[in-house]
């Protein structure tokens, strides 16, 4: 039922790490960058914003944007926090977006990041935010002093400036493929992601064994340092972010933010997650947020339930019940159960990746899809909702990675039709390991 999938792999999309103390207008900036508003959500002490990489493209070039502010402004030793922030922003990055507020002026904890960002070496786009007018512009070119080059002058809130600063910014990033167009070949882009503990490393470390091949310069790629190639199964697979998963980033305050920081990081710059989970332990919030970034960030997932040797009778039991309740949002992914310590299972590893990577990719033809619609909407028909029946005229498959339907119909469906028309397409389809995005569009 399915066309071969094409591949789809890319080399690793640029990364763009935005700084800048509290309130210079960071958040600001990066929704005028994505073109929209992005949810706040509140939920970490200490973190004022939950999701904080967002895959941008301006002039058909895709990169990422890791907006690196949002941590707690009431905190202590401001100007050691933000040389911390940029010291983490410049690691990740392969460009940094320096934003000071030119209403102020220089500061202190500007002063900071400045010396941070000339040591770095990585190229830094200078922004002074909040001209909001012509009259402001010109203390806006006082900023030349920092020397880190021309200042681009901007007001992140009316939008001004904003186009040529994205030319700028284009400028320094490395090439990246273009938008939409994914260039063939380079190693599945892995991220191993799950809450402290539960074994990330040594399954890493497992699975490299004596074929690790720490690969810190691989040449004409992007943020190499803390990447990894692996030989596993016949095939290179590129580990995302193992610095952050050997190193423990422990900052002295909010270090619980910044490994949340290289989380959502890696998620977006991988094609697929590998969630690390303590099979021993009970599923905890922390799961479950970080599946959730998967979910939105559309990435084709694994589960692993490690530390399967100290999981007995009883605790597979409950285990059981927690899957029926916490992760049947995912029921679709796939699940094994390793002791990354001994290496049981592991070889289990690469086969889960393959399918997800491969249900991530399918794609329908339109021809079959909309037989199959056609089939589900005579087995069953949408609900009359006020005297109306929507009803869906004709669907196509317009993305893969991951899979998304566009659904042409008489009036909005309903939340539950939707699931329905979800559910019947994995049915049909496979789809294993992947979410699956469905964009309906009522005819006017
Ligand atoms: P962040 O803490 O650096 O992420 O800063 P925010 O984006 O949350 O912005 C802080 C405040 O500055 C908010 O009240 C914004 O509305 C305001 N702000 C952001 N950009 C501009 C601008 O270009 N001009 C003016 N006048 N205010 C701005
Ligand atoms: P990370 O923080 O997720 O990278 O976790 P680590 O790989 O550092 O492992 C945390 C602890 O769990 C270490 O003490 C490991 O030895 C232990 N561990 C990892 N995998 C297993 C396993 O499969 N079984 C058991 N019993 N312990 C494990």
């Amino acid at each position: 039922m399915t066309e071969e999938a094409a591949p789809t792999s890319s080399g690793p999309v640029p990364v763009l790490a935005v700084v800048g103390r509290p309130n210079v207008g960071k958040s600001t900036l990066v929704n005028r960058i994505l073109g929209r508003r992005e949810a706040v959500v509140q939920d970490i002490p200490g973190v004022t914003r939950d999701r904080v990489s967002y895959d941008a493209e301006w002039n058909g070039r895709a990169f990422t944007v890791v907006d690196t502010g949002g941590w707690d402004p009431d905190a202590r030793g401001l100007a050691e926090r933000i040389k911390a922030q940029a010291e983490i922003a410049v690691g990740l990055a392969d460009a940094v977006l320096f934003v000071v507020d030119a209403s102020i002026g220089i500061t202190d904890a500007d002063e900071a990041v400045v010396r941070v960002l000339r040591k770095s070496g990585k190229p830094v786009v200078l922004t002074a935010n909040k001209v909001d007018d012509e009259r402001a512009e010109i203390e806006a070119y006082g900023l030349w002093n920092l020397g880190l080059g021309e200042p681009h002058v901007v007001s992140a809130l009316h939008g001004r400036g904003s186009g040529d600063l994205l030319d700028a910014v284009l400028e320094v990033l490395p090439k990246a493929p273009e938008a939409g167009e994914k260039a063939i070949g380079g190693p599945r882009r892995i991220a191993i992601v799950g809450r402290p503990n539960v074994g990330k490393s040594s399954l890493l470390n497992k699975l490299a064994g004596e074929e690790r091949s720490v690969v810190d310069n691989v040449a004409g790629t992007t943020v190499d340092p803390v990447d990894e190639i692996v030989d596993l199964d016949g095939d290179q697979w590129r580990f995302i972010d193992t610095a952050g998963i050997r190193k423990r980033v422990k900052e002295a305050s909010g270090h619980e933010y910044y490994a949340w920081l290289r989380t959502s990081t890696a998620i977006e710059r991988a094609e697929v997650c590998v969630l690390v989970l303590d099979g021993s332990q009970s599923v905890a919030e922390q799961d479950l947020r970080i599946l959730q970034e998967v979910r939105e960030a559309g990435k084709a997932l694994v589960i692993a339930f490690n530390k399967w040797d100290l999981v007995d009778a009883e605790r597979r039991y409950f285990l059981d019940r927690e899957i029926e309740r916490d992760l049947v949002q995912v029921q679709w992914a796939p699940r094994i159960n390793i002791t990354a310590k001994t290496g049981w299972h592991i070889d289990r590893l690469v086969p889960a990746l393959r399918r997800s990577i491969e249900g991530w990719e399918t794609r329908v033809t339109t021809g079959a899809l909309n037989a199959f619609l056609g089939r589900i909407v005579a087995e069953h028909p949408h609900p009359v909702r006020s005297g109306k029946q929507p009803r869906i005229l004709f669907g196509s498959q317009v993305q893969t990675a991951p899979p998304t339907f566009k659904l042409f119909t008489t009036g909005k469906l309903d939340a539950g039709y939707e699931r329905f028309v979800e559910r019947r397409l994995r049915e049909e389809f496979g789809f294993v390991g992947t979410p699956i995005e469905i964009k309906v569009q009522p005819r006017e």
